[in-house]
C-alpha cells in the first residue's frame, strides 16, 4: 500500500512519475489537473466553471476542488492507497486534506517534492504544447506556484513528511530514486 503526495512546480514531471508508480503499486493516480481537463472536454458544469481559470494559469477556486477530491478519495479503489498529483496546491487545501485523511483514518507516507529550476520548466512546458502551455500562461503558472504552492514545502517539512527529489534528471533516475524511497 502506498499513499504519496507529489508536490512541485508545473512541468516538474509529477504526472509522468505518478503514472508509473501508481501502475506498479496498483493504486489510483489521482491528478486534479486531469480530472479538470476531462470536465472541460466534456463541458460539464465543473468544466465550464474551471475553464477560464485554467486557461489563464490561475488556480481554480477551492469550492470546485475540495468536494471533488473528497469524493475521489471515498471511492473504493482509493481505500488501499493512492498517489495525489497536483493536490494540495495551497495551504488551505493541505489543511482540508489533513482533516479529510484523519476522518478516513489514513496517513500519507511521504510528500515528494520535485525540485526543478524555473528555466528548465519553461522549456519543458513550451515543448509540451497543451492549451495552457503558452509562454505567458506558463509564466503565470510559475508565479502562482511560487506564491501559493511553494509554501507547502515548509508546511510538510514541519510535519516531517517531506522528501525532496531532484527532478532535473532523466526519467529513469527519478523513478529509481522514488522506488528507493518507497
Ligand atoms: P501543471 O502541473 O502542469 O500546472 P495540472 O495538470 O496539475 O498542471 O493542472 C492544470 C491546471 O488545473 C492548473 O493550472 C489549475 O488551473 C488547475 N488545477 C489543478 N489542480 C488544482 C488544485 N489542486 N487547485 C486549484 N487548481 C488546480
Amino acid at each position: 500500500m502506498v499513499r504519496l503526495i507529489f508536490l512541485g512546480p508545473p512541468g516538474a514531471g509529477k504526472g509522468t512519475q505518478a503514472q508509473t508508480i501508481a501502475q506498479m503499486h496498483h493504486v489510483p493516480h489521482i491528478s486534479t489537473g486531469e480530472i479538470l481537463r476531462s470536465a472541460v472536454a466534456d463541458k460539464t458544469e465543473l468544466g465550464l466553471k474551471a475553464q477560464t481559470y485554467m486557461e489563464a494559469g490561475e488556480l481554480v477556486p477551492d469550492q470546485l476542488i475540495l468536494d471533488l477530491v473528497e469524493a475521489r478519495l471515498n471511492q473504493a479503489d482509493a481505500k488501499t492507497g493512492w498517489i495525489l498529483d497536483g493536490f494540495p496546491r495551497t495551504v488551505d487545501q493541505a489543511i482540508f486534506l489533513e482533516t479529510l485523511l484523519a476522518r478516513l483514518q489514513q496517513t500519507c507516507d511521504y510528500v515528494v517534492n520535485f525540485e526543478v529550476p524555473d528555466e528548465a520548466l519553461v522549456s519543458r512546458l513550451l515543448g509540451r504544447g497543451r492549451v495552457d502551455d503558452t509562454e505567458a500562461v506558463i509564466r503565470n503558472r510559475l508565479e502562482v506556484y511560487h506564491q501559493q504552492t511553494a509554501p507547502l514545502i515548509g508546511f510538510y517539512q514541519e510535519r516531517k513528511q517531506l522528501a525532496s527529489i531532484d527532478g532535473d534528471q532523466p526519467i529513469e533516475s527519478i523513478n529509481q530514486r522514488l522506488n528507493d524511497l518507497i
